[in-house]
């Protein structure tokens, strides 16, 4: 997937200004900026429930989305996952993974058990969210997430409501799992550590620009400016 030159606008401030990004099939790329920076507007726009003011974005060249033409959110093929996990209360944890799948029943059954075996919830298929630690249902909305093969898989901020004992080890199978299902991720983040833990290519993202883009141990080592210096400086 690719978007050009992307803008949005919040009461005349370029909140997202001129963004270009690029992301893979089978990688992770991290947005990482500081809060308020326009990570979670950008996300929005690739998803197709925030309207850019210009700019476009293809995916395997094609137009999805410029500001005339726009295929609509759920023909975008695209995994959303988001700091609350949002799962269905009321839908068992099966039927929250079955949730966006279409087709026959055994087919849809049949990747529920394959993606619950994944993340390792296969004992709860028939138990409700409520049940679930915090952990165990980022889980179920990774495996949720995934169950419709999307080609592009968005995440924001989807670490950072859980306990920090539990977060490196969920990071980890996470990473795992997103590898397996090769869905091109990008992966919204205000947390350094999580972004060189994770990702195969980091874009510094500043007052809605990237200012730097490359592999994370690149990005890291040679700093654009002292502002880079000091956001990356609170890793230990
Ligand atoms: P991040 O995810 O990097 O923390 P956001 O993309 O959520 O940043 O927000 C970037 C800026 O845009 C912030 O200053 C935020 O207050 C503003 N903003 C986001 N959404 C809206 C909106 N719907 N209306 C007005 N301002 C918004
Ligand atoms: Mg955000």
């Amino acid at each position: 997937m690719e978007i050009r030159n992307l803008v949005c606008t919040f009461g005349g401030r370029k909140v997202v200004d001129d963004v270009s990004l690029r992301i893979r099939a089978g990688q992770v790329t991290c947005l990482l900026g500081p809060s308020g920076c326009g990570k979670s507007t950008t996300l929005r726009m690739i998803a197709g429930i925030e309207m850019q003011d210009s700019g476009e974005i293809y995916v395997d060249g094609k137009l999805i989305c410029d500001t005339v033409f726009r295929v609509p959110p759920e023909r975008r093929e695209i995994g959303l996952m988001f700091q609350d996990f949002a799962l269905f209360p009321h839908l068992s944890v099966a039927d929250n993974v079955a949730f966006g799948l279409k087709g026959p029943k055994e087919k849809k059954r049949a990747r529920v058990e394959e993606l619950l075996a994944k993340v390792d919830l296969l004992r709860y298929i028939d138990g409700y969210p409520h049940q679930l630690s915090g952990g165990e249902q980022q889980r179920v909305a990774l495996a949720r997430a995934l169950a419709p093969r999307p080609r592009i898989m968005l995440m924001d901020e989807p670490f950072s409501g859980l306990d920090n004992r539990l977060r490196d080890g969920i990071r980890d199978e996470t990473l795992a799992i997103l590898k397996e299902e090769d869905a091109a991720v990008l992966l919204v983040t205000h947390e350094p550590e999580e972004a060189m833990r994770m990702a195969d290519e980091i874009a510094l993202m500043r007052r809605g620009r990237i200012v730097q883009q490359g592999a994370p141990y690149n990005v890291y080592t040679r700093p654009v400016d002292k502002a880079a210096v000091s956001f990356f400086s609170d890793i230990n």
